[in-house]
């Protein structure tokens, strides 16, 4: 199998819908194509995508030079001719985030040449029989992330706790609330209207998007959330500096969270050894592509810390994520951007489009490769170019 076309083609629910009230933003998908006619799907979450237009096409493009031709080996080997390729350039960024797109383009494309679905080849199910529970059937669980259309206030507790409500009767199991640009009382108070509404057995994260800048008052919450038994705190500070999340560490219970838009396991060791941070939330792409996760998970693991992968985008990136989750023996939970509750069309198409989730869970997927199939009238209803 021979790369012949690298075709970009960009997705969204457009200009009426709103991407931070739960819209999809305009999205560039990655499609690679081969010479028997198999195809490679990826998304590209948070680079604009007329730079991924103007950076992955014919032989003439950044990445197009460096895979046109390519045969379709493990996806290390293509991986790692890119890497090398950037060597005089800074590695980071949205080179990496492209670089890790068509990384887990690559995947769906070698396991559809093997005939095998990804999270066998990347090693099977590493959850050890001592470590899970007798009869425990390896499964996947994604957490919701609940926005709101206004944040701080009342309107912020009622929105968010009804949407976790309407979750819970669907049958998920986990939340991770989202009190941004709120006061630190308001921080608190949603945690606790949330275990007020729902009780003590769904799990709760909690994000607070970069809110803080002093430890003093990160650790004042923190120790005001921990009666409400939250499984991580996620962003609490800007991400330059690691040192106040080490800080914040040392002063709290609760498991610090990071990574969203961490790029290379570089980052990643930063952020768990000078930041001390024990959950950590690489998306599949931004990260720099799966083969860069199963990195990740190993660095994680030999840290005492767990890998929650990030996806604030659809469920293409969101299919790549149950493969690394159903390998990884370090991996609770997913995020998911549940279509359930916000006003996006395509969200919901995509959605209904990839696996589904049975009372609260995800199953492990049997089809080769990543096994996404976009239907053609997605695109052709939702192209924007
Ligand atoms: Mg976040």
């Amino acid at each position: 199998m021979k790369i012949t076309r690298l075709e970009v083609f960009v997705l969204g629910d457009g200009p009426d819908i709103d991407p931070d009230k739960g819209g999809v933003e305009p999205l560039a998908c990655i499609r690679i194509h081969c010479d028997d006619g198999a195809t490679g799907l990826s998304e590209v979450f948070r680079v604009p995508p007329g730079v991924v237009q103007a950076t992955v096409g014919g032989p003439d493009t950044h990445f197009g030079r460096l895979l046109l031709g390519q045969h379709i080996t493990h996806p290390e080997r293509l991986w790692q001719r890119m890497w090398d390729a950037f060597l005089h350039t800074n590695r980071r960024g949205w080179e990496i985030i492209i670089l890790g797109a068509i990384d887990v383009a690559l995947w769906d494309l070698y396991g559809k040449s093997l005939g095998r679905p990804v999270w066998e080849l990347l090693g099977g199910v590493q959850r050890g029989a001592f470590q899970t529970p007798v009869g425990t059937k390896p499964v996947v669980t994604p957490y919701c992330t609940i926005v709101s259309d206004v944040w701080g206030g009342e309107q912020m507790f009622s929105q968010q706790v009804a949407r976790a409500e309407k979750l819970a009767g669907l049958g998920y199991r986990a939340f991770k609330l989202e009190p941004m640009m709120s006061t630190p009382h308001d921080v608190v108070e949603l945690a606790r209207r949330f275990r007020k509404s729902l009780g003590r057995q769904p799990t709760l994260m909690i994000d607070v998007g970069y809110l803080f800048h002093d430890v003093p008052t990160a650790a004042r919450v923190c120790q005001e959330l921990e009666s409400c038994d939250v499984y991580f705190f996620e962003t609490p500070f800007p991400v330059d500096s690691p040192l106040p999340y080490a800080e914040l560490a040392s002063r709290t219970k609760i498991p610090l969270a990071m990574g969203e838009h961490g790029v290379t396991r570089w980052e990643f060791l930063d952020m768990m050894d000078r930041g001390r941070v024990s959950v950590v939330q690489p998306y599949m792409a931004t990260c720099g592509g799966i083969t860069e996760a199963k990195r990740i998970v190993e660095l994680a693991r030999m840290r005492g810390a767990v890998v929650c992968p990030g996806n604030w985008s659809t469920q293409i990136l969101g299919a790549a994520t149950v493969h690394l989750a159903a390998y990884s023996p370090i991996t609770p939970f997913i995020e998911f951007a549940p279509a359930e509750v916000y006003e996006s069309p395509l969200r919901q198409e995509l959605q209904n489009a990839g696996f589904p989730v049975r009372d609260g869970v995800i199953d492990l997927p049997l089809s080769p490769g990543i096994g996404y199939d976009l239907p053609m009238e997605i695109i052709e209803r939702y192209r924007l170019s």
